[in-house]
């Protein structure tokens, strides 16, 4: 099968290589279609760890090809789109149900090989059934998961003014998300053609920059991940208002923030790391939101290789690779 093989830093080779056998807990899925997360490509520069060499990708829906003996309530011939962290089970973060906090969590397309090839094996309950027409729009039901668990964890409630910041996928998946919650919604981003997408996907007002006059946001979420916004989110944050930290900063990454602004502001900042198990949440909200106007490249693996290329395009929201 081909596979997109991260051997290290910025070093990707397409290559042809073994289709994976299963161990008795698993299934073998054809993959139809893997979405490309911002993650991915953090991962590719280096800036996140992962363990080489690496089948990135765990955005994905595909078809149970082959099932293992242990494997309960999976049909062959069916599809699923992938639940990617399998937590430990017995950690002290997973006995007090935080799975994403597990210290022994296993990520596909991280710690073992993930979407970016034409078969994958998984663990069977990490399996969640689509139909088989959906397996496009279902590659999408991991990043709303994630979505939806940042905003529980930061509680948005009716008439909450929401400052966004960050006009890629998930920027502007929140967008969505938030204007269902009765929220307010202001989208920064420098990018013209995102912020005409963020206008009709129900942004109230889109700037290019954070506004320097209105700070009244009762929730500030970076969706960008970079240190340069954290300083203006929490400038920008209304007085008891919070800060979401969505976006993934590079691991050696520091910031200087002004306590006394946190103090005299009374704010609070929360992060979220993961999905959080929202899947079946996420697929309930799937019909309520546009995604395809999100999705800006289809490729074929063979162009992985040009990712960063295709990335830095300022318009650039959401590749897919298609395998179908
Ligand atoms: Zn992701
Ligand atoms: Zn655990």
């Amino acid at each position: 099968m081909k596979a997109a093989i991260l051997k290290n830093k910025r070093h990707i080779e397409i290559q042809d290589i073994d289709i994976p056998s299963i161990k008795t807990n698993e299934v073998l899925l054809r993959v139809h279609y893997a979405g490309i997360c911002s993650t991915d490509i953090k991962i590719f520069h280096g800036e996140l760890p992962c363990k080489y060499p690496v089948i990135l990708g765990h955005e994905f829906c595909g078809e149970a090809v082959e099932i293992g003996s242990e494997a309960k309530n999976i049909i062959r011939g069916d599809c699923y789109n992938v639940q990617p962290n399998l937590s430990c089970g017995y950690c002290i973060e997973c006995r007090k149900d935080k799975y994403s906090l597990c210290k022994n969590k296993i990520c596909y397309g991280t710690h073992v090989n993930g979407s970016l090839s034409e078969y994958c094996a998984i663990d069977y309950r990490l399996l969640y059934p689509i139909s088989e027409d959906k397996t496009f729009e279902g590659t999408f039901i991991e990043p709303i998961a994630c979505c939806l668990y940042a905003l529980n964890r930061c509680s948005i409630n009716i008439g909450d003014n929401v400052l966004i910041i960050g006009g890629g996928f998930t920027g502007l998946i929140f967008i969505q998300l938030v204007k269902l919650r009765g929220g307010k919604v202001c989208l920064v981003t420098r990018s013209d053609h995102k912020r005409a997408l963020a206008r009709s996907l129900g942004a109230d007002l889109t700037c290019k920059s954070i506004p320097e006059t209105d700070m009244d946001f009762d929730v500030v979420i970076d969706a960008v991940g970079k240190p340069e916004t954290i300083d203006s989110s929490i400038r920008a944050a209304a007085r008891g208002g919070k800060l979401l930290l969505f976006g993934v900063n590079p691991t050696e990454v520091t910031v200087p923030i002004n306590p006394y602004t946190v103090w005299e502001k009374e704010l609070v900042i929360v992060a979220s790391r993961g999905n959080g198990h929202n899947h079946f949440g996420a697929i309930r909200t799937m019909s309520k939101v546009n995604i395809t106007s999100l999705v800006s490249h289809v490729i074929d693996l063979e162009a992985f290789e040009t990712i960063s290329g295709i990335i830095e395009d300022e318009n650039h929201i959401k590749t897919v690779v298609s395998f179908v």
